[in-house]
């Protein structure tokens, strides 16, 4: 058996390494204020069809869905739709305290997998709530910034872009549906029929064919109202004023409907042809789609495996070892009836600890373990030391060791382990 295609079991380093960046990557989330929230892997398949856009890869070709008698689940492919929900559901949009969320949860999608794009990945995700301003777009771009700094990740570029609101978009579709027209066969048959839906998916389309179509297509920068202006011109203000060195590119558009206003992009020379390090955006209104009364927000995804590669490609992942306290090593049966309850004593006091139950093997291959482990102590007994009813600590740096009285073995091991550590 084996594991699903574009799907991976994870172990030894690579789940030190993933760690790792958890660990980094949740401390400037908390830094920045934002709190964890964890939701299903299980949506309705609705919570993304009305959400996420009928005319979308994602919907129309990639989600994963689950039968269950009368209901069709499917498994989550992004964030945010299932962030909405669980906020309207629990009113969180109520609480005027906490407005700030981040998730680190599995995605599946069904894609061609390749590298950097599987089928079951990992996003990082922030959503801030409840704030239309231009500063919490900038906020939210900061702290992705402030991520890949934390990563020591500086090989990327930010590209911003405004998408107008419910007033300019209908605008912004009229020009490009014009321009469009006259070059509709030399579209994809998918965007063939997308096209007159959802004009804004062309300009998302990767073939070549539909890549040379929209070639000088309309700026929809121009086509925008006077409030998606001033939003968009004082969100590069704070930009500006954060030291984030980003470019305002008309060509972004995303590859989910539910964004208005802000859409931004982090795109990695590191990561070869799936470059998207993360973007995200604002979905002012994202639950009337759901029928509620929308609340405004604004958030982004970034790729755990990416993160991986990128770093991977720099050489950057600090070495990495665990490195256990002690090792027991049990030489015969009557020294285990000690060293077995020792070693719970010791792993429940927070002691690293290693024991091998072979209790027949020689010591010189204990201490090749402990080497191979590399434990800071080895502990000894054998069937001299119990006769003499003491214990044996070698410090396997310093290739000293140390005798001590049986009975109080726990105490001077905890003593040693504290002085080193
Ligand atoms: P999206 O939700 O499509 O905007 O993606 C946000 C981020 O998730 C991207 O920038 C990638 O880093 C990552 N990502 C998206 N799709 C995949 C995938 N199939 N495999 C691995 N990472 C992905």
């Amino acid at each position: 058996m084996k594991a699903v295609r574009g799907m991976h079991d994870l172990f030894g380093v690579e789940i030190a390494k993933w760690q790792w960046i958890e660990s980094q990557v949740k401390q400037v989330f908390e830094n920045f204020g934002y709190q964890e929230i964890r939701t299903p892997v299980l949506e309705s398949v609705e919570v993304f069809s009305k959400t996420v856009g009928d005319e979308t890869d994602i919907v129309e070709k990639q989600m994963y869905s689950v039968q269950k008698e009368s209901e069709s689940l499917v498994l989550r492919p992004e964030g945010t739709a299932g962030f909405v929900r669980a906020v309207l559901e629990h009113q969180l949009h109520r609480d005027a305290l906490h407005q700030r969320f981040f998730y680190y949860l599995p995605m599946f999608r069904h894609e061609r997998p390749q590298k950097g794009r599987l089928r079951q990945f990992h996003q990082f995700g922030a959503e801030l709530i409840n704030d239309d301003s231009p500063e919490a777009d900038a906020e939210v771009i900061a702290l992705l910034v402030a991520i890949y700094k934390k990563l020591r990740i500086t090989e990327y570029e930010v590209r911003i872009n405004s998408l107008g609101c419910t007033e300019c978009r209908p605008g912004m579709k009229k020009q490009l549906l014009d321009f469009l027209q006259p070059r509709l066969e030399h579209l994809c048959e998918l965007c063939k029929k997308r096209f007159e839906r959802a004009p804004l998916r062309v300009l998302d389309c990767k073939r070549e064919t539909c890549k040379t179509a929209v070639a000088g297509s309309p700026q929809l920068n121009q086509c925008l109202c006077d409030q998606c202006k001033t939003h968009h011109d004082q969100l590069k203000k704070r930009l500006n004023e954060a030291d984030v060195t980003f470019i305002d590119d008309p060509s972004i558009v995303r590859g989910l409907d539910y964004y208005s206003r802000t859409a931004f992009e982090f795109t990695s020379s590191l990561l070869g042809a799936q470059s998207a390090l993360g973007g995200g955006g604002r979905y002012d209104q994202l639950a009337s789609r759901f029928g509620e009364k929308p609340f405004p927000a604004v958030g982004f995804a970034l790729g755990m495996e990416r993160l991986v590669i990128a770093l991977e490609a720099k050489g950057a992942f600090p070495e990495i070892k665990a490195t256990p306290d002690v090792y027991l090593a049990a030489l015969g049966n009557l020294p285990m009836d000690h060293l077995f309850p020792l070693s719970i004593q010791l792993k429940s006091s927070g002691v690293q600890t290693e024991i091998s139950y072979a209790a027949d093997k020689p010591l010189k291959w204990h201490l090749k373990q402990s080497n191979r482990l590399q434990c800071k102590f080895t502990v000894i007994l054998g069937e001299d030391e119990l006769k003499k009813k003491v214990i044996l600590v070698k410090n396997m740096a310093a290739q000293t060791q140390v005798e001590f009285p049986l009975d109080s073995a726990r105490t001077h091991i905890l003593k040693q382990v504290k002085s080193e550590n």
